[in-house]
């Protein structure tokens, strides 16, 4: 008798089924467990007349004693085709299937690793408990490649897998042959590893570990007892998730009475409307996504339009049924979005990777944002103290945080630079003295850092932002009337090539 069917018939005895048997000898070829007959019969493993051997018959019917029937009963035709009628609608290629297991099973292990253990470790090579090939593993060698036929995509162990078959799988005495290890944990203080639903897998596997075989042999039998009913475990609730898919794009705004994202103040809505939910349902009903997250490259007040190429921004969409938009998909939906309302525009929109992310917030602090302001200027002022604007490049202002962002903010003091400014007369006036002075409309083009307050930088904050642009001015008192985003200098996501 080969070393391997001794300790093989050890375990079959024992009652485990034949995948366990082979688990707990440490084979890990899935082509193995898939053609199990062939495989012991080549190994030379079966006993006289092979696994239907009189003396196997009782051992065959019962129920297997550490997987409860996971791998004889969860793995055939039926069983697949449940599976694959639960998952539904999502047009990914592949799929990673994903099992969990009830806790008691982890005992079972336990249990029959303490009655084997000496054996399997002499005789079969078998170092630890944790070199037992495990169930997880091939349950889903038994029974990926089928799912994968019937739902015509490709199986994928890989961790990049976007979309994932999530099979729980229910014992029906679990909390019956769990009970002497909730004991256990109350007995030595490990209410922590409790969860109030019960232990958890993670859980059991340290409170396993911490527990003295002598302690475990009194609370659980080993090796352990065939499973009380005949079928008592099934592969049920299938949970299907599919990763972010991420939509980039740029805005543009052109209201001055819409927030940027919904406005709640104690849960009472300011706004009726904003650019995201202007923008991202559409998108989400598109994809078919559960959910969704926008984020965008800062933000302007409700106040302040967003214009020239806007604001990039990105949609992170949640377990999306449908992923592959083709460019001309994406465009139409940037037409259908654009065509439902006045006050938002889209442009760019593409499918980005995940990796490109950071772009979006990747120095933000750098990034130039390039303004127009609509001024009136209180107190009399030149053309060519306008004028003399443009020869502003790079100057430092500091701005302490503004009275109407304080409620939200810590108050802190920070730099900010002005790259440069331009002003002109509104109407412009080309044959006006250039130092005729004259209280009145003027529009303020500023190109500053990320960040800086703009409506600060032109009516000063009650002194809050210096130096000013009444304080550049000659100390007179400007106001700010209307504000324009012009350009987020910010090349990302990559202009779309309409044309194509
Ligand atoms: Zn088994």
């Amino acid at each position: 008798m080969t070393v391997n069917k001794k300790v093989f018939l050890f375990l079959r005895e024992a009652g485990c089924c034949l995948h366990c048997s082979l688990r707990f000898m440490r084979e890990r070829n899935p082509d193995s467990y898939l053609n199990i007959k062939d495989f012991i019969k080549e190994r030379g493993l079966e006993d006289g007349g092979g696994t239907d051997s009189p003396g196997h018959k009782v051992q065959k019917c019962n129920p297997c004693v550490v997987c409860a029937g996971l791998l004889q009963h969860c793995v055939d035709d039926h069983t697949v085709q449940e599976i694959a009628a639960q998952v539904g609608g999502y047009d990914a290629d592949r799929f990673a299937l994903a099992v969990s297991l009830p806790v008691s099973l982890g005992v079972r292990a336990h249990a029959l690793w303490l009655h084997a253990g000496e054996r399997c470790t002499a005789e079969a090579g078998v170092r630890d408990e944790g070199d037992v090939t495990a169930l997880k593993d091939v349950w889903k060698w038994l029974v990926a490649p089928r799912l994968a036929r019937l739902l015509g995509k490709e199986p994928d162990g890989g961790a990049s897998c976007g979309f994932t078959v999530s099979v729980p799988v229910a014992y029906e005495d679990e909390e019956e042959e769990c009970r002497p290890l909730h004991q256990l944990y109350r007995q030595n203080g490990w209410r922590s590893k409790l969860r109030s639903g019960g232990p958890t897998r993670k859980g059991t596997e340290l409170i396993l570990k911490d527990t003295d075989d002598a302690v475990f042999r009194k609370r659980f039998p080993v090796p352990p007892g065939v499973p009380a009913r005949a079928v008592s475990i099934r592969a049920e609730g299938v949970a299907c998730q599919h990763g972010s898919v991420y939509l980039a794009g740029r805005y543009l705004k052109f209201s001055r009475t819409l927030s940027q994202t919904p406005w709640l103040i104690d849960g009472e809505r300011k706004m009726k409307e904003s650019v995201e939910e202007l923008i991202a349902p559409r998108v989400q009903r598109a994809v078919a996504a559960a959910s969704y997250k926008f984020s965008s490259s800062g933000r302007e007040d409700v106040d302040v339009r967003t214009l020239g190429r806007g604001r990039p921004f990105v949609l992170d969409l949640l377990d999306a049924r449908r992923t592959k938009l083709s460019p001309r998909d994406v465009r139409r939906l940037e037409q259908e979005i654009n065509q439902s309302t006045q006050d938002v525009a889209v442009r760019d929109l593409q499918i980005v990777p995940k990796e490109q992310l950071a772009e979006l917030k990747q120095g933000e602090e750098e990034k130039t944002k390039r303004y127009v302001a609509l001024c009136v200027s209180r107190d009399p002022v030149t053309r060519r103290a306008l004028d003399r604007l443009g020869f502003v490049t790079d100057l430092q202002v500091m701005q302490k945080m503004p009275v109407r962002v304080l409620h939200r903010r810590p108050a802190s003091c920070r730099p900010r630079v002005v790259h440069s400014m331009r002003a002109w007369l509104v109407p412009d006036d080309p044959a006006r003295d250039p130092d005729d002075a004259r209280a009145g409309l003027f529009k303020l083009e500023v190109v500053t850092q990320a960040g800086t307050y703009v409506k600060e930088l032109v009516h000063g904050d009650f002194g809050r932002t210096t130096p000013s642009l009444g304080a550049l001015l000659g100390d007179i008192s400007v106001d700010i009337l209307a504000l324009d985003v012009m350009a987020v200098s910010l090349d990302w996501p990559p202009a779309v090539n309409y044309d194509m």
